[in-house]
């Protein structure tokens, strides 16, 4: 049997033309993916990483090492690369599931380099801060590091990376510095492999390309004002399980926010805040019936919205759907509704959920 809850829809076709469309457009520039806190909240690792090789990614970023080793069980033949670096006493672990860390620091190197039998085998990547102030090699660092050199030469395969602050703005002269920067580093560690971008730096110009690009949110669908070809991904459906009436000079939800100002029919569908669907969505948010708007009434509560239904009271019953956003409202105008981006619209999404893997 089915049961009466909110749905989440992920398109993996659209997961695949959105990497494919991102792989022509860089050319031979290297598309890794960056499928962080479970393919940013869409889950179904097996699935959307399987679309993404199926598309031809060899390369996969997560935060941590957790991660990491979930994806390992999954999958034994990509890269698996852990943002967050190696901590003390995780060496063995990240031999153990060949995962490989980003190295952003020192320490790491050291450590890291240190443990590394054949390091003729072995991939190295380094992250360098170019303006962040979050992860990567600092400029005394780099120094230090440099005097390394010949470590880092054992090594097949090098990779230099860094993070844009503001490629999300493309006005911003920020990403012009911190293209300088990276390109200064690249002139000092010469002859290896480089990485600058995520979605956004993709859409900023070949000169931000380098070997490798590593988008995340375009993947999945969101940022489409990075490029109108970026294709919607998900959407989320929700069934009406009450339906009431509110007569003039009453009050609906918690703390008497709204009052009908005429006699009117209510709706209510089965998920709030504890869904990731804020307070500030009270009084302000809609759904969708069909094409037809209909506006949240009153605060939100932990597992309920009521809606305005006056509108289509002849046609819409219980067990009807109605949209919170899909193609056409997307995850980016669902972001500026509820004053968020939508990177949080969908990793905030609720495990109450059902999800559908298209
Ligand atoms: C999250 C992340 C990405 C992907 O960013 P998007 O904006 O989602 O494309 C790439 N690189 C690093 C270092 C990241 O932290």
């Amino acid at each position: 049997m089915k049961y009466s809850i909110p749905e989440i829809n992920i398109d993996l076709k659209s997961i695949k033309k959105n990497y494919t469309f991102i792989n022509k457009f860089c050319g031979k520039t290297e598309v890794a993916s960056s499928v962080k806190a479970s393919s940013y909240g869409l889950g179904g690792q097996k699935k959307i990483i399987q679309s993404l090789i199926s598309a031809g990614c060899k390369n996969f970023f997560v935060a941590q090492l957790s991660e990491g080793i979930i994806l390992r069980r999954l999958f034994k033949n990509i890269h698996i690369n852990i943002l967050n670096g190696v901590l003390k006493n995780e060496e063995k672990i990240f031999i153990k599931y060949k995962l490989t860390p980003v190295i952003n620091d020192y320490s790491q190197f050291i450590r890291w380099t240190g443990c590394l039998k054949n390091k003729k085998k072995e991939r190295l990547i380094i992250h360098f801060d170019t303006g962040m102030c979050r992860l990567g090699f600092q400029e005394d660092d780099t120094i230090k590091l440099y005097k390394k050199i010949n470590i880092i030469k054992k090594f097949n395969y090098v990779l230099i990376m860094s993070h844009l602050a503001s490629s999300s703005n493309k006005n911003d002269k920020y990403n012009i510095i911190q293209l300088n920067r990276f390109k200064k580093i690249k002139k000092i560690f010469s002859g290896f492999k480089y990485s600058l971008s995520a979605s956004g730096g993709i859409f900023l110009g070949k000169k931000y390309h380098f070997d490798m690009v590593r988008p995340g949110i375009n993947l999945y669908g969101g940022c489409q004002h990075f490029n109108k070809k970026i294709k919607n991904v998900v959407s989320v459906r929700c069934p009406i399980i009450a339906i009431n009436q509110l007569y003039k000079g009453e009050t609906c939800g918690y703390n008497r926010t709204f009052r009908a100002k005429k006699n009117m029919h209510t709706a209510t569908i089965p998920m709030g805040y504890a869904d990731g669907f804020g307070l500030r969505l009270s009084n302000k948010g809609f759904v969708f019936y069909g094409n037809t708007k209909l506006k949240m009434l009153g605060r939100i509560s932990m597992d309920l919205i009521i809606i305005d239904i006056s509108k289509v009271k002849n046609k819409i019953k219980l067990g009807d759907f109605v949209e919170l956003y899909n193609k056409k409202f997307t995850i980016d105008k669902f972001a500026d509704l509820t004053g968020t981006i939508p990177y949080r619209v969908i990793t905030c999404i609720s495990d109450r959920f059902s999800k559908n893997y298209l």
